[in-house]
């Protein structure tokens, strides 16, 4: 199939399952999901679907991957950080709806295959660091958004503390099988709120401010 059609019908089905944020519904559109996939599952990168990126990781879901993102009410203007790089997708939609992006990915080869695809879509608003990302990135912080793409114990106090007022952090949150997202939002005063939404699942966030790499 035309993969420019597929990507329209994934975007139709995102928006029925109830996606609203304009700019959200653009960037899914625009990005091509199918370069942060192996060639071999080109046909399959627009089904609503996690799939596998190598080393025991999965590119997420695209319905996940736009109600993460809509969380986070992108302006345009902002930093955002992202704990798990994976593929790259997540940063290039985030690259498209924000200022400037700062991933963070522990497995190395992943993180060279997504800096690649980034590259190739000239997204050069986007820094990738390579090791435990459960630390934040506290030489850039603060940050107007944060998003954690893997499945955490706990939300870490440093991504909180890394949070600028006005701040939205998007996190899983449970144990190793299934999690809750968490938006937690900072509010001008420095108050802090904790919203539960949906369920989801994610693999697992590992390192310091995460799970243990044995367990
Ligand atoms: N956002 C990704 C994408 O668009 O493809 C999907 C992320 S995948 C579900 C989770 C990623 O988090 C994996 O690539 C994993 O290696 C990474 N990860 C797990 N713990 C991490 C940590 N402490 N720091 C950075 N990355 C981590």
């Amino acid at each position: 199939m035309d993969l420019a059609v597929a990507r329209k019908r994934m975007v139709a089905q995102l928006v029925k399952r109830g996606i609203t944020n304009a700019r959200v519904i653009g960037a899914m559109q625009d990005i091509p999901r199918h370069i942060f996939v192996e060639e071999a599952m080109a046909a399959q990168a627009y089904s609503d679907s996690s799939l596998p990126i190598g080393e025991k990781q999965t590119i997420s879901q695209p319905y996940t991957v736009a109600r993460m993102t809509q969380m986070l009410e992108l302006t345009g203007r902002e930093k955002v950080l992202e704990l798990g790089t994976g593929s790259g997708y997540q940063a290039a939609v985030l690259a498209t709806l924000a200022n400037r992006v700062y991933t963070v990915e522990r497995i190395r080869p992943l993180a060279l295959k997504a800096r690649k695809a980034l590259d190739s879509l000239r997204l050069l608003n986007v820094n990738l660091r390579i090791g435990d990302g459960t630390d934040g990135w506290p030489e850039e912080a603060p940050f107007d958004a944060i998003l954690v793409t893997a499945g955490a114990p706990h939300v870490p106090q440093c991504l909180i503390d890394q949070l600028a007022p006005g701040g939205r952090l998007v996190i899983p949150v449970g144990d190793r099988q299934d999690q809750r997202l968490v938006l937690v939002i900072k509010h001008a005063d420095g108050s802090v709120e904790r919203q539960e939404t949906e369920d989801c699942r994610f693999v697992k966030l590992i390192g310091k401010n995460g799970w243990n790499e044995e367990n």
